[in-house]
C-alpha cells in the first residue's frame, strides 16, 4: 500500500531503508514508509513476509509467548517455555537479575 500521509497525525510519509531489529537482534535493512512526524515505520505486505523468513531462518520466530502468573509459596513464578529457555541457555540453578523496568515490563538479565 502506497501511502503519502500518516493515518495517525497527518504526517508527510517518506520511503526509506531501516533496520529491522527483532528480540534484540538486527535481522537487516529493509525499505519501510516512514512517518516524519510520529516516526511510525510500516512495511509492505511484500517486506514482512521477507522479514517473517528471515525471523524464521533465525530460530527467532515464536519466541513471543504468552504466560501466566504462579503463586510460589509467598511469592510468584513465571514459566519460560522450551523454546524461550532454549534460546537463551537457562539452565536450572542458575542465577539470573530480576527488575522491572516501568510498570508494565519485566526484564530478566541473563549473567
Ligand atoms: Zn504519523
Amino acid at each position: 500500500m502506497e501511502r503519502k500521509i500518516c493515518e495517525e497525525c497527518r504526517g508527510k510519509i517518506v520511503k526509506k531503508n531501516i533496520d529491522y531489529i527483532f528480540l534484540g537482534e538486527n535481522i537487516g535493512s529493509f525499505p519501510a514508509q516512514v512517518c516524519t512526524k510520529c516516526k511510525e515505520e510500516v512495511f509492505t505486505e511484500e517486506t514482512t513476509k521477507k522479514i517473517a523468513i528471515i525471523t524464521k531462518e533465525k530460530g527467532l520466530w515464536g519466541l513471543n509467548d504468552r504466560t501466566k502468573i504462579n503463586q510460589v509459596g509467598g511469592s510468584v513464578g513465571v514459566t519460560i517455555n522450551k523454546k524461550i529457555a532454549e534460546f537463551l541457555k537457562l539452565r536450572k540453578g542458575e542465577d539470573v537479575i530480576v527488575y522491572p523496568e516501568n510498570k508494565k515490563r519485566l526484564v530478566i538479565q541473563v549473567l
